[in-house]
């Protein structure tokens, strides 16, 4: 077999840099990406796009802080070039507090974002509520501008773009052969996996230049982070909810949250709600799996569920995925090992 054909199914964050990786890591691949929704549609284009990983439970802290590093050091370099302006990827400063010293006072992100150290006693005098506190830099993808720029690099080496909504992964056989499952909470329908459900997540878009530090109260259900365009302040993590419209009460807790902790952002202006449903598991799924039905097999790489931090992670769980499928790319191009796939 020479050119293997790979569709990747789902354009948000993940979807794209795995299309992007792919492109760039393994020769004589073409690649599609087919999504339902593109950019500005998808819940990546929700997220606020700061870089600090949430843990998640089924995976050891060594395999995530892999992955958190390498998204890290990708997007470090990105803002460190003349790219940065078109991928929307900046460094941002500034504070992660709390009400009672942590039972973990230094995180396993720690040694990864810049700088990291704890607050002193003067800056913590900026949050009277608060006894403990950490200061560090960390980057922020202004989401949407980041997600074009990966459409447009994932074009720009050669992959297709395809408009549509994908009901069942064998409507990709024999058209492909590897499917690359990157459609987050549509995993549920197209993986059948239960163990995949929506977190809720509202926030609100403000207009507020002034307000240059990042501020994360304790578990980060409050923030304030402050982007290129605007600042983003949350939020919510309401487990289970599908409903995707805004509640105008939540928007005005959450707003009165964030003065709470930087009361000049009374006077922000030009606020926009926006609410985006998590695709949340025990830990992100990245595993081969072999499709057969009638003699039929179509290979697949699943490759989502990245939860409350995909833009943490994604650049690092999409060179594991690109891994995996150059493990069927090698095995469909050895005859005999066919059958490991
Ligand atoms: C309010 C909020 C704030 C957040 N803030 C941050 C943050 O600051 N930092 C961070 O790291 N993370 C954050 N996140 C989490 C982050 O948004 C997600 O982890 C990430 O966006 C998941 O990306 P994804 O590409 O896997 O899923 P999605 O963005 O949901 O993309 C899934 C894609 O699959 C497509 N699809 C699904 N089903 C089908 C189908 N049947 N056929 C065809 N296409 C299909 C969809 O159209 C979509 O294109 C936040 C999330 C929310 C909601």
């Amino acid at each position: 077999m020479d050119t293997v054909r790979v569709a990747i199914v789902g354009a948000g964050v993940t979807g794209l840099s795995t299309a992007l990786c792919i492109s760039k890591s393994i020769p004589r691949c073409s690649v599609t990406v087919i999504s339902d929704k593109f950019t500005p549609d998808t819940t990546s284009d929700v997220a606020a796009g700061i870089l600090i990983p949430h843990a998640y439970e089924d995976t050891p802290i060594q395999e995530q802080k892999q992955w958190f590093r390498e998204t890290f050091n990708r997007l470090f370099a990105i803002a460190s070039s003349a790219e940065a302006r078109e991928a929307g990827v900046h460094l941002v400063s500034g504070w992660q507090i709390f009400r009672s010293v942590p039972t973990v006072e230094v995180p396993f992100w720690a040694d990864v974002v810049l700088g990291f150290r704890k607050m002193t006693e003067a800056e913590l005098k900026k949050f009277p509520q608060h006894v403990f506190g950490q200061a560090f830099t960390t980057l922020k993808c202004e989401s949407s501008v980041y997600l074009a720029w990966l459409e447009k690099r994932v074009k720009e080496s050669g992959g297709l773009i395809l408009t549509r909504r994908i009901e069942d992964l064998w409507e990709l056989h024999p058209f492909f052969d590897i499917v690359v499952n990157c459609s987050g909470l549509g995993s549920r329908q197209l993986a059948g996996d239960l163990e995949i459900f929506p977190v809720r997540g509202q926030l609100l878009k403000v207009q507020a230049p002034w307000v240059k530090h990042f501020i994360r109260d304790g578990s980060g259900l409050t923030y304030i982070y402050p982007g290129i365009s605007s600042v983003t302040l949350g939020g919510t993590r309401q487990k289970g909810d599908w409903n995707l419209s805004p509640d105008a009460e939540i928007s005005r807790d959450i707003l009165s949250r964030c003065c709470a902790l930087e009361p000049s952002l009374r006077g922000a202006c030009d606020i926009r709600e926006r609410v985006g449903l998590r695709p949340f598991r025990a830990g992100v799924r990245l595993q081969k799996e072999l499709l057969v039905q009638d003699g039929r097999r179509l290979p697949v790489v699943h490759h989502y569920g990245h939860g409350s931090g995909g833009f943490s992670v994604h650049w690092g769980t999409a060179l594991e995925a690109s891994r995996l499928l150059n493990e069927c790319v090698q095995a469909l191009r050895t005859p005999t090992s066919k059958s490991k796939l």
